[in-house]
């Protein structure tokens, strides 16, 4: 009766906006695989991302 799992929030580790149906970045933290998603703006900006469970930044 749930679909919570398909409809969960994904939002951008760089500006926080919500992603869900943009053409946005999908890829896991080099430090402990959690997903992480980036918008294609901060993508083209190549603003640095913060992993939100292991605290790792990068490019
Ligand atoms: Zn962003
Ligand atoms: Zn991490």
């Amino acid at each position: 009766m749930s679909t919570t799992d398909e409809t969960r929030a994904r939002s951008c580790v760089s500006c926080g906006i919500n992603i869900s149906g943009t053409n946005a970045a999908a890829f896991k933290c080099p430090d402990c695989g959690v997903q992480i998603f980036r918008c294609a703006k901060c993508r083209k900006q190549s603003n640095l991302y913060e992993c939100p469970d292991c605290g790792f930044t990068g490019p």
